[in-house]
């Protein structure tokens, strides 16, 4: 089985890669010429644990490789996996652009049987989408509207663990619809994920509708796992009790679990904040209301701005003159994506105020340059007032505060005799948890944490 993945980003190369590790043969198609030209020149223009020592090691041994040849691309593999971008749209629903515009494509090059994957998160409805844009394009062409099958099977890895999920996954939905190919496409998914069900099945089949909303279901909640305890910090904030404690309370209970429980400054990250708007949207269009949903919508985007707020209450709303550090732009560790990352919203509230922000992340700098560049278009002089460090104790010098947004693990045991003595105000705000409030007290240094019994 030849393997053609479209759409080589953040799942598509960790997929391709997994895949070509396993033995397939594998194409990776992109529309980004220059992407491509790094991938076959042996960059990896992402940042993800392990990946470029994979993509190496496979390209070498002739199993994977990467073009911008549609035509080529399609021919070449028995099984399409459909891995590009579902970004919002205004309104918030998956946009379904790029998705619709490979199936077309799929269909002007389709010329013998072909297993289409969407790997993509998408909403419900969107394979049957997907055929009928295949199947116009066959029928443009002449060509029977039979010769393929569209089925679903959402990835559910972890940006910065990607490889490992992928190779060890807890379980892989595989939705299949009835009709003429599908004891085929099943058959066919079964050889592919073979390596992974062979102590015991982790395959869950299902029906496509299923497996699409699967995928929103798991990130929903995840997302409301989050918020839920982002909103027991805060109380236990206000009553003077401590979140870590009431954590490891709750997550000893087996139905609850210790996952997910973690208390911050808000999630990020290309999937929960769109998956969980999307999910409102189709459920909206359905005429049903997502109360939860809306609400973990709600608290994140309260609890991103939490630090600042902080901040504000303790130097008030104008921060003229203030020099303000950040750890960690990337919405989690061990990656280097931006998309919608809690660092985006909190830079750029501390800029509108006249801080000056110096921040360091030890992958996502240049990423984050350029999605503050995004977020202050016409706005120079904001873009000024940031700069980037070359490591964490550079950012601190002369500093009011210092904001944890990513829990990286260089972060985790600091020097903080440095940090004293570096700051104008030793003043840690940790959106990330970190650290022992008790512990910053002796040291002599101001501490927040969230919902931690703070010793400020
Ligand atoms: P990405 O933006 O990193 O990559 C998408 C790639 O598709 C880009 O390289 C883009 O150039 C390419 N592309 C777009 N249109 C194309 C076309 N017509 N032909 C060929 N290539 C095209 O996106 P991602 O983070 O890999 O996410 C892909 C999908 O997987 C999304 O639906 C996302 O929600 C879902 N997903 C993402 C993650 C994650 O952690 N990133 C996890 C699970 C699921």
């Amino acid at each position: 089985m030849r393997i053609t993945i479209i759409g080589s980003g953040y799942v598509g190369l960790v997929t391709g890669a997994c895949l070509s590790d396993l033995g397939f043969k594998v194409v990776c198609l992109d529309k980004d010429e220059q992407k491509i030209r790094a991938l076959q020149e042996g960059e990896v223009p992402i940042y993800e644990p392990g990946l470029k020592e994979l993509l190496a090691r496979n390209r070498a041994d002739g199993r994977i490789r990467f073009t911008t040849d549609a035509c080529e691309a399609i021919e070449q593999g028995d099984v399409l996996f459909i891995a590009v971008g579902t970004p919002p749209a205004e309104d918030g629903s998956a946009d379904l652009g790029h998705v619709l515009s490979v199936a077309s494509m799929i269909g002007r090059h389709l010329k013998s049987f072909k297993l289409v994957v969407n790997k993509s998160t998408v909403p419900v409805g969107t394979a049957d989408k997907v055929r009928m844009a295949i199947a116009h394009e066959l029928a443009h062409r002449g060509m029977p509207t039979h010769v393929f099958d569209v089925i679903s099977n959402p990835e559910f890895l972890k940006e910065g663990a990607a490889i490992d999920d992928f190779m060890r996954p807890d379980r892989i939905v595989v939705g299949v619809d009835e009709g003429i190919h599908k004891a085929k496409s099943q058959r066919m998914m079964s050889d592919l994920y073979a390596s992974f069900n062979r102590h015991h099945s982790r395959t869950v089949w299902m029906d496509v509708r299923s497996a699409e909303l699967t995928k929103y279901a798991a990130n929903a909640m995840l997302a409301a796992r989050i918020s839920f305890m982002n909103e027991i910090a805060n109380l236990a904030d206000a009553l003077g009790a401590d979140v870590d404690h009431i954590r490891r309370g709750i997550g000893a209970d087996n139905r609850i679990g210790y996952s997910f429980l973690y208390a911050g400054c808000g999630y990020g990250g290309s999937c929960f904040p769109k998956d969980t708007q999307a999910l409102v949207q189709t459920a909206k269009a359905h005429g049903q209301d997502m109360s939860v949903v809306s609400a973990t919508e709600q608290v994140n985007a309260r609890q991103k701005m939490l630090l600042v707020e902080r901040l504000i209450a303790r130097m008030g709303p104008d921060l003229t003159g203030r020099k303000i550090a950040v750890w960690g732009l990337a919405f989690k560790p061990n990656t280097d994506d931006m998309r919608e990352a809690p660092s985006r919203v909190v830079i750029r509230s501390l800029l509108e105020r006249g801080a000056r922000v110096r921040a360091y992340d030890p992958v996502a700098g240049q990423e984050a340059m350029k999605a503050l560049q995004d977020d202050c278009v016409g706005q120079d002089h904001l873009l000024k007032a940031f700069e980037l460090a070359v490591n964490e104790m550079q950012a601190l010098d002369g500093a009011d505060a210092l904001l944890i947004l990513t829990e990286w693990k260089n972060f985790h045991n600091p020097d903080f005799e440095g940090i004293k003595a570096l700051m104008r105000h030793p003043y840690i705000l940790d959106g990330r948890n970190l650290y022992n409030p008790q512990a910053l007290f002796e040291w002599g240094i101001a501490y927040q944490g969230v919902g931690r019994r703070n010793a400020l």
